[in-house]
């Protein structure tokens, strides 16, 4: 099914919330993305779209977005179509809660959660590291490549990241010398599928009903040790940052362009008709106990990646692996072919070699107990308004000792 672009994405629309007017506002009336919230009075957890710098309730029942993800496209779009409706200039104001007084919680309950390595020059900037001279994995531009997270350790927007302790190496335990984050576009999954039954290549961007922005927090020198030969474990699982607000499908209409040719063919089952590729900036700035202000780090392209999140959902159930409403799928690090393009430090420090310099004459190979890493992301296109995702947060706590 083309995603479909209707007048719920005009322009020239307005809402009565007049910081949703503001050009660069992350939340125009036709972004409306929705979050789970509470207030500071009222502290009841409730399902709320961002519009300007305020909250509004959605009118959703529960206190999560999984049954939202279950519904029926032609549901999502009635809804669309109604907050539109409450949110225009000239209907009638209702209650407002500013963002800056609100909590947010994770978005959904999410049962499981995969994250992929769909970003080619994220795998050949990361292997040209350990493998000079065979940089890409020779199964890399034939099967999307992903592990088992764990829904367990996804974190809300905003909280610290304790640094995690581990295996360094041979008869080393104590905390990751090499903390690192991963700039990367999550899913939301639904309405899903029954066991056994793949999600035909066709229909799987269908799946994708919101999509946010993920902090893959990594520990580099666990990874390095444990990898071998099933893949990462505890070097990714002690935290997972998502961001509050979920971008609907149907605000993201109008931002689905082609993916990057393959020159190297792909099986039936992951070749993809029509524009696969969601065109998001992504930017990493980090905030250091010395800086004011945060320093931007990097700006990547995810329409740059070698696999589309249809790919991904197609392979991901090509063997009946069940998804369900909620699901979370992360895209991989996401890095393009230019040094200011990569999204983590091991790209940007080649492995901690090159040091990046902040503006206060800070340098930083890897996080350092206090930094803030900020997560932002948007789409923009000419005859549409801007959308972003907000920002997806989180500072780096000391070590447990002992
Ligand atoms: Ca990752």
């Amino acid at each position: 099914m083309t995603p479909v672009i209707d007048d719920t994405h005009d322009p020239a629309r307005r809402s009565w919330v007049e910081s949703a007017n503001r050009p660069g506002c992350d939340f125009p009336i036709q972004n409306l993305p929705l979050g789970v919230y509470c207030g500071i009075e009222d502290v009841s957890v409730r399902i709320g779209v961002a519009i300007g710098d305020f909250v509004v309730d959605a009118g959703l029942p529960g206190g999560s977005l999984n049954a939202y993800f279950a519904l029926p496209a032609t549901q999502r779009r009635d809804l669309r179509k109604a907050l539109v409706k409450k949110l225009e200039a000239g209907s009638r104001p209702c209650e407002l809660v500013p963002q800056s007084e609100c909590s947010t919680w994770l978005p959904a309950v999410v049962g499981d959660y995969t994250d992929f390595y769909a970003s080619i020059h994220h795998a050949t900037n990361v292997g040209k590291l350990f493998r000079p001279d065979n940089p890409l994995l020779p199964n890399y531009k034939h099967v999307p490549i992903a592990y088992h997270g764990r829904a367990s350790s996804l974190i809300e927007n905003g909280v610290p990241v304790r640094r995690p302790n581990g295996q360094l190496a041979e008869g080393k335990f104590g905390p990751t010398r090499e903390l690192d984050y991963e700039v990367e576009v999550g899913a939301f999954l639904g309405p899903g599928n029954a066991l056994g039954e793949p999600i035909p290549v066709a229909r799987a961007r269908e799946q994708v009903v919101g999509v946010c922005l993920v902090n893959d927090w990594s520990a580099r020198d666990v990874q390095r040790w444990e990898y071998q030969p099933l893949g990462p474990f505890l070097a990714k699982n002690f935290a997972t940052s998502v961001s509050p607000w979920v971008v609907t499908a149907e605000a993201l209409a109008p931002f689905w362009v082609d993916a990057p040719a393959h020159d190297v063919p792909v099986l039936p089952y992951l070749q993809e008709a029509g524009s696969g590729a969601l065109d998001i900036t992504v930017e990493v700035w980090l905030r250091t106990k010395a800086l004011a202000e945060p320093h931007r780090l990097s700006r990547g392209q995810f329409k740059e990646m070698y696999w589309t999140f249809g790919q991904m959902i197609a392979h991901h159930t090509s063997n009946g692996c069940r998804v369900r409403p909620g699901d979370l799928i992360a895209s991989g690090t996401v890095s393009g072919p230019e040094k200011e393009n990569r999204g983590c430090l091991l790209e940007l420090t080649s492995k901690g070699a090159e040091p990046v310099r902040l503006p206060d004459g800070e340098t930083r190979t890897f996080l350092e107990d206090g930094d803030e890493v900020i997560l932002t992301g948007y789409c923009q296109r000419p005859g549409f308004a801007r959308i972003g995702f907000g920002a997806c947060r989180g500072a780096v706590l000391p070590a447990v000792v002992g």
